[in-house]
């Protein structure tokens, strides 16, 4: 048995599947992705989670562009929205206001919730721009 190297030109494959072709690349870790293995944010995520090309310059028509991910890639948390921040400051205000003009249980868990989810959307801000 003979073998015969036939020379072909390189050609981008999934990092997943290994089919040729691309359908977009991981802009986190830079692999080349199919379109089955490309991984796009849900639309929850979308809402709660900043944009990630949010600072970049892009023109106009590609500010809606959601960026790829690959497997490995998708799980990690981007920093939450502002928007998130913001709410829970002012459940938080809100809730204290209601307190001191009735101390009610309520009142005081509307603060409590608020403070969380300020808290807690800090916190993933900075662990996501820490990574
Ligand atoms: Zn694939
Ligand atoms: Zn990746």
């Amino acid at each position: 048995m003979s073998t015969r190297i036939v020379p072909r030109a390189a050609q981008v494959r999934c990092n997943e599947c290994g089919a040729p072709g691309a359908a977009s690349l991981c802009h986190h870790c830079g692999v080349a992705l199919c379109a089955m293995h490309t991984h796009h944010p849900g639309e929850l995520a979308r809402m709660l989670l900043s944009h990630e090309f949010g600072a970049a310059l892009l023109p106009e028509s590609l500010r809606n562009t959601q960026p790829a991910h690959c497997a490995e890639c998708a799980h990690r948390l981007g920093a939450p929205s502002p928007a998130v921040f913001q709410f829970g400051a002012a459940l938080t205000v809100v809730g204290m206001a209601l307190a001191l003009w009735n101390r009610s249980p309520a009142a005081l868990g509307l603060a409590a919730l608020g403070l969380l989810i300020a808290l807690i959307s800090t916190v993933l801000g900075m662990r996501a721009r820490a990574s």
